[in-house]
């Protein structure tokens, strides 16, 4: 049984439906707007332009409109524009994108203002085609509107965890000492804890983190914790184009950053700017002369290179 999923332009759908016109069934469930069966492959095209290949015969079909690399190294190629994903981290098992996995990525590290989030799911193998027909994806291929959506649905649906840690507690730890690395690997351990609670005596086939160390300073970083998630733990980048868990963890995870960032901007009566660039020095700059350094450096990431910019800012005005 192997499992294949195209990203495939307007143009190539066309194409895909006039192929398989002939073998066309009927398929109502949301998301799908065309559906085929052969004897040996079942063909799924969503909205989203993604096409499922699902069957004994799935490599051959796929192969007649995008690149499919040997089962053998990688289950889920997409193709964007005929590229195919380049990986670093473990190579996954074959036809990893059908298995019950869960998933866990993060979000928030690169942003000045605002809190990490780290969120785990757990998407159990017979649900795969209904996260994608929620609009799950690549969350670099959706906007934060779109993933605001998506988010209750998806809680609604899977086992999850999200953690948000708050800038108070992080500066607190930053100042400790702790790596973002270590940070990041303490959180998602967490939460990878917290789903494999949620979900026992079930366990999923493997879990997928979306790689951001090598696995020896992973475990490195997390070695003095009570609990360590090892069993079938593999590391891969770009995970969430790998399994449909981690990318359903990266939408949530930005949906706890976001909703966090709406109340800190209420908070402060401003609509905090995302990232690290010069608007966000002057942004930092204008609320530590209208609140004050305290209420500054609980909203931000104070380490940051941007509080010795906002500060010169600020005294420049004095
Ligand atoms: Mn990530």
């Amino acid at each position: 049984m192997s499992n294949i999923v195209l990203q495939l332009s307007m143009e190539e759908q066309n194409k895909v439906r006039s192929y398989y016109a002939s073998s066309t069934i009927q398929r109502n469930a949301p998301g799908v707007i065309f559906a085929a069966k052969l004897p040996d492959t079942a063909i799924t095209l969503y909205k989203s332009g993604k096409v499922m290949f699902q069957g004994s015969g799935a490599t051959r079909e796929a192969s007649r409109w995008g690149e499919v690399k040997s089962p053998s190294t990688q289950s889920t190629i997409t193709t964007n524009s005929n590229k195919t994903v380049k990986t670093k981290g473990d190579i996954l098992p074959e036809n990893f994108a059908t298995m019950s996995v869960l998933g866990s990525d993060e979000t928030g590290t690169g942003d000045y203002f605002g809190p990490v989030t780290v969120a785990a799911v757990y998407v159990p193998k017979e649900k795969i085609d209904l996260i994608y027909e929620l609009g799950v994806k690549d969350s670099k291929m959706l906007n934060d509107q779109i993933m605001l959506k998506i988010a209750p649905d998806i809680m609604a649906v899977c086992p999850y965890s999200i953690l948000t840690l708050r800038n108070d507690r992080y500066n607190a730890i930053q100042a400790k000492g702790y790596s973002q690395g270590k940070i990041k690997a303490m959180l998602h351990n967490q939460a990878l804890k917290h789903v494999l609670t949620k979900i026992e005596p079930e366990k999923p086939e493997y879990i997928l983190i979306d790689q951001f160390a090598e696995r020896n300073i992973y475990y490195n970083h997390i070695k003095s914790e009570k609990e360590i998630v090892r069993e079938n733990v593999l590391f891969s980048t770009k995970a969430e184009q790998l399994h449909v868990s981690v990318a359903a963890a990266s939408i949530l995870a930005r949906y706890a950053f976001l909703k966090e960032m709406d109340r800190l901007s209420k908070s402060v009566g401003m609509n905090l700017q995302k990232g690290a660039s010069g608007k966000v020095d002057d942004m930092a700059a204008r609320i530590w002369i209208k609140h004050g350094e305290e209420t500054l450096k609980s909203i931000s990431k104070w380490h940051f290179a941007n509080t010795e910019k906002a500060r010169r800012l600020v005294n420049k005005k004095k």
